[in-house]
């Protein structure tokens, strides 16, 4: 048996024509241009990269894109100052800072000054707490994702054992409380639990965001699992470049799992298409009009 491989690029192309036509229709019917602003501050390259696609899809989807860039050395209160202009610009809809953040900022201050409403990291305690109160919220993209992924295997993820590898506020927290809306039953792992292999073998989904590259195992699997790998880890290869792998140990998961998830071609294609979705959601929640149908 082979898995099936979970396209993540197909599903996120489609998610963002989705996108798209709803801009579209907000425009026309509305006159209601979405507006996402990103806030770059320093220069690391990753996050140069992150920020150029995210720039690129919103425009591709018909949306206004606003990109400020900071420099590593900027003042604690000028960042804030960037986010209350942002938070009050009637042109802005979506707030973005991309993390993480030159040491000496503080990310919590710079997270809880983001109006909720424009909060499309979800990561305000507003939306945090609304989301773990099974409230609507503006959830975590790469969350969002994972369930978008999960979904396009299994149409309902009513009574299914779930685990969940990793607790971070950015993905495992919110995948929890995303999975739990759904009906599934789940655990939540981390660096502390006992006997995860034995955990994991319980498991009718597996969500592995650690960190730790092919850390999860073909043999931790139960036969015929959907397996969606968060990870993103660079390893050397013997030409002295490196090449993408993610928390899953891929090869081995694939001879056992039902349906897998790439690394890459998978979750992180589902991440920016999902901060559209967000983006185009603040936007009609902001203008007063029902939820877009994506
Ligand atoms: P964090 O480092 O914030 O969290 C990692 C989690 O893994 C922690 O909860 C930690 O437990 C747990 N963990 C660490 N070691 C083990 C272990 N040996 N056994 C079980 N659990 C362990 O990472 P993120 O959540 O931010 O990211 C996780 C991965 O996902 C990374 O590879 C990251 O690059 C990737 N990522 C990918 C995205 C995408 O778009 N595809 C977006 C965001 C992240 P504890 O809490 O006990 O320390």
């Amino acid at each position: 048996m082979t898995a099936e491989i979970i396209d993540g690029k197909v599903i996120a192309a489609d998610l963002r024509a989705r996108v798209a036509d709803e801009v579209a229709r907000v425009k026309r019917e509305h006159n209601l241009v979405p507006g996402l602003a990103v806030v770059l501050v320093g220069n690391d390259p990753a996050s140069e990269v992150y920020v150029r696609s995210k720039h690129t899809q919103t425009q591709a989807a018909g949306m206004a894109s606003f990109e400020h860039k900071l420099p590593t050395d900027v003042s604690q209160q000028d960042l804030l100052t960037l986010v209350a202009k942002l938070n009050r610009d009637p042109a802005v809809h979506g707030i973005l800072v991309q993390l993480p953040l030159p040491k000496g900022l503080n990310t919590e201050a710079v997270i809880n000054a983001i109006d909720p409403a424009k909060d499309v990291d979800g990561l305000h305690p507003n939306n945090a707490g609304r989301l773990a109160g099974g409230f609507e919220a503006l959830s975590p993209c790469t969350p969002l994702g994972c369930i978008i992924l999960t979904k396009s295997v299994h149409a309902s993820l009513e009574g299914m054992n779930a685990i969940v590898i990793g607790r971070s506020n950015l993905v495992g927290r919110p995948l929890v409380q995303l999975l739990l809306n759904e009906n599934a039953t789940v655990t939540i792992a981390h660096s502390r639990s006992r006997d995860l292999p034995g955990l994991v073998r319980k498991a009718d989904l597996v969500y592995a965001a650690v960190g730790r590259p092919e850390m999860v195992r073909g043999d931790w699997l139960k036969p015929g699992a959907t397996v969606i790998d968060v990870g993103i880890n660079r390893i050397p290869k013997e030409d002295g470049k490196t090449r993408l792998v993610g928390d899953v140990a891929y090869q081995e998961a694939l001879a056992v799992a039902g349906a897998i998830t790439p690394v890459p071609g998978g979750v992180g294609q589902m991440t920016v298409a999902c901060l559209l979705v967000n983006t185009l959601r603040a936007a009609c929640a902001i203008a007063g009009l029902p939820k877009p149908a994506v």
